[in-house]
């Protein structure tokens, strides 16, 4: 164990949107070609951390970080990293770590007991959804039943949402489908659900105008503002985060795509008001999260 319990008091930020692009044994998340697909679309260097070289980063800037991989091997072949061996790695750094699991929703029932075990003996905080790469559409009744465990369980969802850098670039964008990273599919997940704390990732483009009015009109769905650099945020983010979304808004990075100090550098610069840059940096990750 290499530092104490998570004081949410003394950091500095918490970064909602953490990716584990490796296990300790070198194994990849991202095949190659997906892999080099996704460091194109960023325009970053490959930079393939491990849970602890993730604990070192983020210690370093006293930030906290919601790490996770996505389970997507149904629909890519690609094995997934292991959910327990990432919690069970994030439990030695418990003042930096908050891991999320991610569970394909090809599973189905063996999925559902998987969630179970992860929260009940790994301490998973959440779970990361990804509606593209996964394959599935989110409001299909048939992955209901793991929402239900998921909110049973009391913790939140995070779902990818609008364009992705996975596929980007190659032909058929590898047959990735962007329809289902729709925020509006999450609107009917979220009037189902209304115990269900959902987190829609990213700017949604090209759908930025319906994940604004599905955080505003759900109590229960968030927004992280991980993915894109805040200059390129639409217009229109930035407005409502300042206003009827600035207890609903926040910070995300993509890591290691987007490393956090890049993104932070450029919030800086962004027009939020300084009353809202702690609300998005750290206040509303705590409520979100349930780490009060
Ligand atoms: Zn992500």
């Amino acid at each position: 164990m290499t530092g104490g319990r998570l004081d949410v008091a003394s950091l500095a930020a918490i970064d909602v949107h953490v990716h584990v692009h490796a296990d300790t044994h070198g194994h990849l998340a991202l095949d190659d070609e997906l892999g080099a697909a996704a460091a194109r679309y960023f325009k970053g260097d490959p930079y393939d951390p491990a849970v602890p070289d993730i604990a070192e980063d983020y210690r370093r800037l006293n930030m906290a970080a919601v790490i996770f991989t996505v389970d997507a091997e149904a629909a890519t072949g690609q094995p997934a990293l292991s959910n327990s061996e990432i919690a069970d790695l994030a439990a030695q750094h418990p003042d930096v770590l908050i891991p999320f699991g991610s569970i394909d929703p090809a599973r189905g029932t063996a999925g559902l007991k998987l969630a179970r075990r992860l929260v009940e003996e790994h301490g998973v905080r959440g779970f990361k959804f990804h509606p593209s790469f996964q394959n599935f559409v989110p409001n299909d009744p048939a992955v209901y039943p793991l929402y239900a465990e998921i909110e049973a369980l009391g913790v939140p969802a995070l779902f990818h949402t609008g364009q992705t850098g996975i596929g980007a670039g190659l032909p058929g964008g590898r047959g990735i489908k962007l329809r289902y990273s729709d925020p509006m599919l999450l609107d009917d997940v979220a009037a189902d659900f209304p115990g269900l704390t959902i987190i829609m990732a990213h700017p949604s483009v090209p759908w930025q105008d319906a994940a604004i009015s599905v955080a505003t009109h759900k109590a229960n769905v968030y927004i992280d503002l991980s993915g894109w650099s805040p200059k390129y945020f639409p217009p229109q983010l930035v407005h409502a985060a300042n206003r009827q979304l600035k207890h609903k808004v926040l910070f995300g990075s993509d890591y290691p795509l987007i490393r956090p100090e890049r993104w932070l550098a450029d919030f800086e610069k962004l027009e939020i008001r300084d009353e809202v840059r702690p609300l998005v940096l750290k206040d509303n990750a705590i409520k979100a999260l349930g780490l009060a």
